[in-house]
């Protein structure tokens, strides 16, 4: 089946040494970080691990991450962190972290927001809420999957894009503060997504993936509903 992939659930349970090996910036607030891991056992698009950072004096920080690299072989993976202010782990990230330098991750974690690469996929993230979802579109690429797939993705203006570069005519961007000349201003809206639940309906329907804060997952939600989606072929992630 195209986009199968195994995970190892024994291997999620364990603490694995992370090395940085890169760092690229994305937008003013948000960079991505790729990391050697060379145990790991594998991820499916759309799911998350966990990060631990542990201090000289032993104190330690714990945060989930979503994967944003598509599943691959090379040992590597890449997350893509937002620079929350005075956060603590995406702080140290942002401010401290150099490649060379360990942390300890575990995972993959949750099945439910994954996506195998077996169904029509509509995606809908906000900020770096299209992280998980831009490892189900890269997938999707390197696989060349015959699936459809759709992206509605966020954000406050064209700066702030995460992975502005990477999207194809699969992604429609919508702008709630500024927009590219031409392009309305706006919250995500019915005319965004019903659109593709009728016109662009595969004939299967669409698996649904939510992922932001609290507040868009429950506003994407109900637009979905609103739109005829069923309530059971919604999955939603959230960052909040
Ligand atoms: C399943 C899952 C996947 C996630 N994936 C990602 C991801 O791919 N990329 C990413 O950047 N984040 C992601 N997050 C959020 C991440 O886990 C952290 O919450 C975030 O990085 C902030 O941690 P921190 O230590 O920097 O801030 P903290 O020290 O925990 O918080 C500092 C202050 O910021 C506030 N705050 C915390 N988180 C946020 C937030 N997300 N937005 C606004 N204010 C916040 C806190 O209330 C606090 O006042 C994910 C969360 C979950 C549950």
């Amino acid at each position: 089946m195209p986009g199968r992939i195994a995970v190892s659930n024994r291997a999620a349970a364990l603490w694995q040494t992370a090395t940085l090996t890169e760092i690229r910036r994305e937008t003013p607030h948000a960079s991505t970080f790729r990391f050697a891991v060379p145990g790991w056992a594998g991820h499916l698009p759309g799911q998350h691990l966990m990060l631990r950072l542990t201090a000289d004096d032993g104190y330690t920080a714990q945060r989930h991450y979503s994967i944003a690299s598509p599943p691959d072989d090379t040992g590597h993976i890449e997350l893509t962190l937002d620079h929350v202010e005075g956060g603590e782990v995406s702080g140290w990230f942002h401010r401290v972290a150099k490649p060379g330098d360990e942390v300890e991750v575990r995972g993959p974690l949750s099945g439910f927001f994954a996506w195998p690469g077996d169904r029509p996929a509509l995606l809908i993230g906000a900020g770096s809420g299209v992280v998980p979802l831009m490892s189900m579109l890269r997938h999707h690429r390197a696989r060349a999957l015959p699936v459809p797939l759709r992206l509605l993705v966020s954000a406050r203006d064209p700066e702030n894009l995460i992975y502005a570069r990477e999207y194809g005519p699969e992604t429609t961007p919508v702008f709630t503060r500024r927009a590219p000349q031409g392009v309305p201003v706006g919250r995500l809206a019915a005319s965004h997504v019903a659109p593709l639940l009728t016109a662009g309906r595969p004939p299967a329907g669409w698996e649904a993936y939510v992922c932001g804060s609290n507040a868009f997952a429950e506003h994407a939600s109900r637009l979905l509903v609103a739109a005829g989606q069923p309530v059971d072929r919604i999955r939603i992630e959230r960052f909040g």
